[in-house]
């Protein structure tokens, strides 16, 4: 693979994200909605999520949508109402950012940047997060290969930032049946290959809410550092990604079985 300096070198990288910390045998649980849609909304979310051991919560202020018709989110009254939520319940959080124009603001509120998809590959982007220091959250590219998500990573590195978790979200296929192939070739693969944390998004992963749970527990089985989920309490009226969003009980039941699965092989959780 060409281009990798630092991501094949070193001891495995524990990253922390305020007192949640991430591999090196620490497990990540991270959920939220696709989208922050209110204050109320939110609030329900970790009324539910907070029975389960959840230890990072999710939620997008800035959307990258397919349609720009589509809702784009709430911008900072969005990270706003991520910072509130978050402060009250003592979970930290992180949130995507899509433009360098957001660092500062973003920066200023969460606890660490989602790189998205649809981003994995905006290297001023990469390059000004790496500057900032602050934990990243880097998702792979829909269409991208495992060499181009390492440097991607790279270039976070190359700005002197490790503090970097990898996410696999799933890639492109023929198939439409699913909204996206979950690899977890590339997930056993990155274990072995870089010295930082791996984590699975099986809601994007699968683009089915009945599928989630199943993918979670594959997802620990080649080795994950942890998973990040989409919940909503009413999926059929979210205002994005509806479809792959567990409700209350279906979050409640994969939570179960995360951190039975967790305890079988023996993660910090
Ligand atoms: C998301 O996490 O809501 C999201 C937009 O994910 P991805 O970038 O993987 O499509
Ligand atoms: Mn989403």
């Amino acid at each position: 693979m060409e281009g990798l300096k630092v991501i094949e070198k070193r001891d495995k990288k524990i990253v922390e994200i305020a007192d949640t910390k991430v591999g090196g045998g620490n497990f990540l649980f991270c959920a939220g909605p696709c989208a922050v849609e209110s204050k109320e909304i939110m609030e329900e979310i970790v009324s539910y999520v907070k029975i389960s051991k959840v230890n990072l919560l999710r939620g997008g202020a800035f959307k990258p949508r397919t349609s720009p018709y589509s809702f784009q989110g709430l911008g900072e009254e969005g990270l706003k109402i991520l910072k509130e939520t978050s402060r009250k319940h003592n979970i930290p959080f992180i949130t995507e950012i899509t433009d360098t124009k957001y660092v500062e603001l973003v920066f200023k509120y969460a606890d660490g940047f989602q790189i998205g998809s649809r981003n994995m590959s905006s290297f001023e982007l990469l390059k000004e997060v790496g500057k900032t220091g602050k934990p990243v959250l880097l998702k792979r590219g829909m269409s991208a290969t495992v060499e181009e998500f390492l440097n991607a990573a790279e270039y976070i590195l190359s700005e002197g930032n490790e503090n970097i978790i990898l996410c696999e979200r799933g890639i492109r296929s023929f198939d439409p049946a699913f909204r996206n192939i979950l690899d977890l070739n590339a997930v056993a693969f990155l274990k072995k290959k870089t010295f930082l944390p791996v984590v699975v998004d099986p809601s994007h992963g699968t683009g089915r809410r009945d599928l989630v749970e199943k993918l979670a527990v594959a997802a620990m089985a080649v080795g994950a550092d942890g998973i990040i989920v989409e919940t909503h309490p009413y999926p059929e009226k979210a205002l994005s990604d509806g479809f792959q969003s567990l409700d209350r009980d279906e979050f409640l039941s994969l939570a179960k079985s995360v951190e039975k699965f967790a305890l079988f092989l023996g993660y910090e959780f």
